[in-house]
Formats: structure tokens, C-alpha cells, sequence
């Protein structure tokens, strides 16, 4: 079972994916049309696998792993069945640095030595999974390619291990770790509404359903250029090829805020178009997973964005019929669920076997049919997801993005990661976190009143909250991807944004006493903080004092009566 076999002279490479008795099915990865009767199948005698070594971050993968731009130089633009091309350049030569000397035990996963893979990120050449004993020798600095033997391994056999910089591993098996830790910290994406109120722990899991055109892919994409994660693994699964194109154009072009060089410098994009085989959907996603786990190992923290799995679950189902197995619910297998968790289940902050802390977080989007949410695979996902980032459709229409909806959305990360928002931002942030939250629940239960008999009935107190209410949903929830400053905005705005919208609410309460809520309405005070977010650039934070003095000198006009 799982053995990589290679189809026809061809050799299309293909799964066994079924035994029964002295027969295999075989899933082939490619366009299968020209296949017949009597062709040969060649074993390859190990499992589907990915080569990983220097040489993937930028890269752009099919779901097989092949390189698409070493494909298209010797192809052309459309990728012919069989096509064949090494997955890591083995002609390029990269600066090695031993990180180990003669004479040292060394155990799977450790390192040997480190080479600059792009000028954000160092590549830690780790011993293959499997293979423990005493170093022989290793290389001295210089100029390598990923075939040249770098260090030589003696086993407590006896037996020796040449190690080169690449290393194969099966893709569907996860890989070891030391321990499993709490997720304690936040992924931060900049993103406010994912932040503040519904935030994803780094090594974490978060569901991202919505129908058609709610934002899906632009939700993912603004993660993956913004997240402080150090690598973004972003697999395209069965979604259009130009949003991919889009990744590649945009995030040559961007630079990261932290480390000042380009995003795509710290980039992987498997790509499985709509146009590619399906067959190649579910490899694409655990191709993902595998290249993820293994910079996890480097001590780093990476984030996968799978966008859909959706399209995946389909995959599944078209397989399954054609395997004549008993459906379950709408046409899915019975296994959906379980092959939903073995992909949500390699999320994880763990002690990596060398010793270092690292992280997978993964951010899958689900596109269910008409925006259904009690379909199989959006309920499936919820269960094994604790971040779930509801895109409302409605929402959407009236061009409130990121479309995230504060009432059918939820993170149980909250509580476990608030001690590390206490740590940096201060007891105030979970404090006015609840307070927004408040805020939003106590409009959606008001407007169900205004809705019935408007909103003149209600006494200014609860009008005030319904402003303010208003204040949040503008100022804060919308964030505008295409504004420079609004695009990505740090934890320590997100904040003072915060602290500044509560300002005005504390002010304004015993401001009803003296005038009606309409005359502070008409002062424009409330569209002052709304536009906040488009005054105030990042690292600008001094700017905020000035918005409170601004309700301080608003709130004195009142008492005085000038207002
Ligand atoms: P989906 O992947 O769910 O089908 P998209 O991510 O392609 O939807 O979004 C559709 C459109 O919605 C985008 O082209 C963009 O115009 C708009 N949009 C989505 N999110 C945002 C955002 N955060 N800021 C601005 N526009 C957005
Ligand atoms: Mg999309």
C-alpha cells in the first residue's frame, strides 16, 4: 500500500492505493487518456516521497513536487504527460558551513551544518530521519550542490551513511518530533479581527469557510504576506492558476516587514490549479505538509495555507466513486473525516528533535456549495479546528471585508494566549477585547429590537452602544487590503486603536446627561475615530494620544456648553 509506482514507458507516476487480493488500483498523478491495456507498471519500492534539501523556499511545486519553472524552461508553458524534472536544482552550488565536528554523536534530525538558502533564511542541514552515530567527517566551508557528500555517519552498526544536503521522506508520514507544547503565542497575521478577536496560535489550526467570492483566497493571501511566521508554505488546490500567478507577481515585489527582504524569499507555492489533474489534489496537501515539517524541524515557525480543501474533499469523493465504495453523506467516503484530521492533526508547536522550539500552524479555507455551512466538509473541519473564521456573505456583498463575522465566528485560542497579550501589550488588551465583543452582541440583540419597532424607541444609553457598535465595525472589523497603512497593521495599533474607541464610549456616557445622543452624532466625533485607521501610519503610535486629547477638548466643549 502507498508504494510510488511509475505507469506505462512513460512513467507516470502513481499511488497503489488499494489491494485486493492479487490486484492494486494505482491513482496516477497525471492525464491518464493514452494509457492501455498490457502497459507496465514499474515499483519504485518506496512510498510517495518528497526530496527536501536547499533549494525550496521560492520555489513553485506541482502537487508531485515536480519544479514548475525547471519544467516550463524545458517543456514550455503546458506541462506534457510524463514530463520529469529533478525537484531541487542539483546544479546549484550553495556556501555549506559545518555546524558539527569529527567525533560527535549525533542523533536523526540534528544538525550537521547550515547554508544560506535565500537572505532571509538559513538553512539547517539536519541527519535524515532514521540515522544516529558518530561523525565521521564533514566538509569544510564551500561551495557544495545538494548530491555532494557533506558529512559521513558510523552507526552503532557499523554501518555508514553518506549525507548529502537532500533527503527524501514520505510525504504522508509526519514527522518526529521530541514533544508536543502548548500553542501559547499568537500567529500575528496584522490582520485586526483575526488578532484581536478571534487570533490563531502559532502551531494551531483555523478553519476559513465562505462561499464564493467572500474573500477566501484574499484572507490567505493577506496571512501569508503578513503573518510573522518565517515560512509560508501556500498550496493552491484546485483553485484558479491566476491567483497563483498573483502570489508570485505580488510577493517578488513586497518586502517583509521584519526581516526587510522579499516575501518570496521566505515562499513556497504548491500549485494545483483547477487545470491540473485532481488526482493531484490530495498529493498537493501533503506535499505541503511535509516541506512544512521539515523547516518546522529547523527551529522555524511555518505556516500552511491550503486553499480549498474543498476542492480536495471533491477529489476524494470522485476517487472514492470510482473505487465503487459505499458513500456517506452527500457523496463523500466514509473517511472523509478521518483524512480531515490526519491533514489538521500535523498542526503543532513542538521541541523539535534538535532541540529548538517550532511550529506548523495550519489555515485551511472550505468553499462549501451555496454557502452552506452544515455541508459535510465545513462541519467535519470545525471539529478538528479550534479557530473558526466564519466569511458571511452578507458581509461581503455590502463590502465589509475581511468579511469575517463576529458572531458566527470563535477562537478557543483566546484564553491560552492571553498571557502572552498581557506579556506585550498590558491587562488591558483581554479586558477591551471582552468589552468589543460585548459591544458587538449587544448590538446584533438590539438591532433585533430596531428591526421590529426602529430605533427611535430606544433610550440614547442604548444608542450610544449601537454607535459605537458602528465605530467598531467600520474602524476596527473592516480592513482595507489594497490601503498602505490599513493593509497590515501591528499589535501595538491594533491596541491603541482599541484603547482609543473605548476612550470615546467612557466619554461619551455621562455626556448624555447634558446633551442628546444626535448632537453628538451630528459633531462628527464618531467618523473622527472611524478614520483613524487611515491617518495613522504603522510605527505612528504617538498619533493616538492625539486622538485622545481630541475627545478630552470634544468632551470639555460639552461641559461648557459650547458644543
Ligand atoms: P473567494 O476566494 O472566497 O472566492 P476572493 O478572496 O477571491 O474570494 O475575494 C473576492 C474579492 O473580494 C476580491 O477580489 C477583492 O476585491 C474583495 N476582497 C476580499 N477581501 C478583501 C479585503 N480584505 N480587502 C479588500 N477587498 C477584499
Ligand atoms: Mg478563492
Amino acid at each position: 500500500m502507498n508504494e510510488m509506482v511509475y505507469v506505462s514507458e512513460r512513467r507516470l507516476v502513481g499511488e497503489v492505493i488499494s489491494l485486493k487480493g492479487d490486484a492494486a488500483v494505482v491513482e496516477v498523478f497525471e492525464d491518464v487518456s493514452m494509457l492501455r491495456a498490457g502497459d507496465p507498471v514499474f515499483p519504485s519500492g518506496r512510498p510517495l516521497s518528497c526530496r527536501l534539501g536547499p533549494g525550496i523556499i521560492g520555489g513553485v511545486f506541482d502537487g508531485i513536487q515536480r519544479p514548475l519553472t525547471a519544467i516550463e524552461s524545458a517543456y514550455g508553458p503546458f506541462i506534457p504527460v510524463g514530463a520529469r524534472a529533478a525537484s531541487l536544482d542539483e546544479g546549484r552550488k550553495w556556501a555549506f558551513e559545518p555546524l558539527a565536528k569529527p567525533g560527535d554523536i549525533l542523533t536523526q534530525g540534528q544538525f550537521v551544518g547550515q547554508v544560506p538558502e535565500t537572505p532571509a533564511l538559513t538553512h539547517k542541514i539536519m541527519l535524515p530521519i532514521g540515522v544516529n552515530g558518530v561523525l565521521q567527517s564533514v566538509a569544510k566551508p564551500g561551495e557544495y550542490s545538494i548530491l555532494d557528500t557533506i558529512a559521513v555517519i558510523r552507526d552503532d552498526e557499523g554501518g555508514v551513511h553518506n549525507i548529502t544536503m537532500a533527503q527524501d521522506f514520505p510525504t504522508r508520514r509526519p514527522r518526529p518530533v521530541k514533544r508536543l507544547r502548548s500553542a501559547d503565542r499568537p500567529l500575528v497575521t496584522g490582520q485586526r479581527v483575526i488578532d484581536t478577536l478571534f487570533p490563531i496560535a502559532k502551531g494551531g489550526m483555523a478553519a476559513l469557510p465562505g462561499g464564493f467570492g467572500t474573500g477566501k483566497t484574499m484572507t490567505q493571501h493577506q496571512i501569508a504576506k503578513w503573518s510573522d511566521a518565517d515560512v509560508i508554505v501556500y498550496v493552491g488546490c484546485g483553485e484558479r492558476g491566476n491567483e497563483m500567478t498573483q502570489v508570485l507577481e505580488e510577493f517578488g515585489g513586497l518586502t517583509d516587514p521584519r526581516t526587510g527582504s522579499r516575501l518570496l524569499d521566505r515562499t513556497v507555492l504548491i500549485a494545483n490549479t483547477s487545470n491540473m489533474p485532481v488526482a493531484a489534489r490530495e498529493a498537493s496537501i501533503f506535499t505541503g505538509l511535509a516541506i512544512s515539517e521539515y523547516y518546522r524541524d529547523m527551529g522555524l515557525h511555518v505556516a500552511v495555507m491550503a486553499d480549498s480543501t474543498s476542492r480536495w474533499a471533491e477529489a476524494l469523493r470522485e476517487n472514492s466513486g470510482r473505487l465503487e465504495e459505499m458513500p456517506a453523506e452527500e457523496g463523500f467516503p466514509a473517511y472523509l473525516a478521518s483524512r480531515l484530521a490526519s491533514f489538521y492533526e500535523r498542526a503543532g508547536y513542538v521541541d523539535t528533535l534538535s532541540g529548538l522550539e517550532g511550529s506548523v500552524t495550519i489555515i485551511g479555507a472550505v468553499s462549501p456549495q451555496g454557502a452552506d455551512f452544515s455541508e459535510p466538509v465545513t462541519q467535519n473541519t470545525k471539529r478538528f479546528t479550534r479557530c473558526f473564521l466564519a466569511l458571511d456573505r452578507a458581509l461581503a456583498y455590502s463590502r465589509h471585508y475581511p468579511a469575517i463575522h463576529w458572531m458566527k465566528s470563535y477562537s478557543e485560542y483566546s484564553d491560552t494566549l492571553d498571557g502572552w497579550y498581557i506579556e506585550h501589550l498590558g491587562k488591558r488588551f483581554p479586558e477591551l477585547r471582552a468589552a468589543m465583543m460585548r459591544t458587538l452582541n449587544e448590538e446584533s440583540r438590539l438591532m433585533d429590537i430596531v428591526k421590529l419597532v426602529g430605533a427611535d424607541v430606544l433610550p440614547d444609553g442604548q444608542k450610544l452602544t449601537l454607535e459605537i457598535a458602528r465605530v467598531i465595525r467600520l474602524g476596527f472589523a473592516q480592513q482595507n487590503a489594497y490601503h498602505a497603512y490599513d493593509s497590515y497593521v501591528p499589535m501595538e495599533k491594533q491596541f491603541r486603536m482599541m484603547e482609543v474607541i473605548f476612550h470615546l464610549y467612557d466619554v461619551c456616557k455621562p455626556l448624555l446627561e447634558r446633551v442628546p445622543l444626535d448632537k453628538l452624532v451630528e459633531s462628527g466625533i464618531f467618523e473622527r475615530v472611524i478614520g483613524m485607521k487611515y491617518e495613522v501610519g504603522n510605527g505612528q503610535s504617538e498619533k493616538f494620544d492625539g486622538y485622545i486629547e481630541e475627545i478630552d477638548t470634544f468632551a470639555k466643549k460639552v461641559y461648557n456648553g459650547k458644543l
